[in-house]
């Protein structure tokens, strides 16, 4: 190992109980936090995996019928999910392509997120407009990134917002991170060597979206093994992470263990 091969960084050591992923479109999780979130299920951690939609504009074809791709796209992310180990997959069925940071969806992610109880939500940083490599990030990512940060702080946590869900019996939660994928500004990098072979498992299941499956994996491959450089291992995901609320002693909490 050369001077300008050594790690710059440590792995990310940290790992919640229970953590859900939002996204905007099925693959996203996949094409983002997947291996990551599989070592994490393979650790212990319990996941739930939300799509904002269904994809339903996912394709080229005007004559196409969106509900048979919504319905299609849906049964390759469960199928991929499965290969991941989440506990289970939440559609919210909202229109792809014009998905909103509006007060409807807000409640709907409290819900999902009351309902589920996770102590880290990885979503889109809806910083990004533009990739630091190029590219536009989909409107949807940026509103689904800046939904799920406005349901995780301060609505999840607080008792008053959306005051009918805790009278139901939708108790407050305290989501303590939130990990944002596809940053231009990562500052953790998680060591997903064990489990990247599963992401690409998982991204072949999206057989709809993907038309040169070679040609993907040796991207995500090139990617994922720049990543691990930084932190010495075979292959690492990249993460901005937000903490709202600290640890004591750095590891998932006595009460969320428990819950599990
Ligand atoms: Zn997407």
């Amino acid at each position: 190992m050369t001077a300008h091969e050594m790690p710059v960084d440590a792995p990310h050591p940290w790992r919640p109980a229970r953590f859900m992923v939002i996204c905007a479109h099925p693959d996203d999780a996949d094409f983002g936090p997947a291996a990551t979130a599989a070592g994490w299920i393979d650790a212990g951690s319990v996941g739930w995996l939300v799509c904002c939609t269904s994809g339903d504009q996912g394709g080229e074809d005007p004559e196409r019928d969106p509900f048979e791709l919504a319905a299609i796209r849906e049964s390759e992310q469960r199928a991929a999910a499965e290969i991941i180990g989440y506990a289970g997959v939440s559609f919210l069925n909202q229109p792809d392509g014009a998905l909103a940071n509006d007060l409807p969806l807000r409640e709907i992610l409290v819900r999902e997120i009351r309902t589920f109880r996770p102590d880290a939500v990885l979503t889109h940083d809806p910083d990004v407009v533009v990739y630091g490599r190029g590219g536009i990030n989909h409107t949807d990512h940026r509103a689904a990134g800046i939904a799920a940060v406005d349901a995780v702080y301060p609505a999840a946590r607080n008792p008053m917002a959306f005051p009918w869900l805790a009278r139901a019996g939708l108790a407050p939660q305290r989501v303590r991170r939130l990990y944002l994928f596809w940053s231009n500004a990562p500052d953790v990098y998680v060591d997903v060597s064990a489990t990247f072979e599963r992401r690409v498992d998982a991204l072949r299941a999206h057989v709809s979206q993907i038309r040169d499956p070679a040609g993907l994996e040796a991207r995500l491959r090139a990617s994922a093994a720049e990543f691990g450089a930084r932190i010495g291992t075979a292959a690492a995901e990249a993460f901005r992470v937000a903490i709202i609320d600290e640890d004591e002693d750095e590891g998932p909490s006595e009460e969320a263990l428990s819950a599990r």
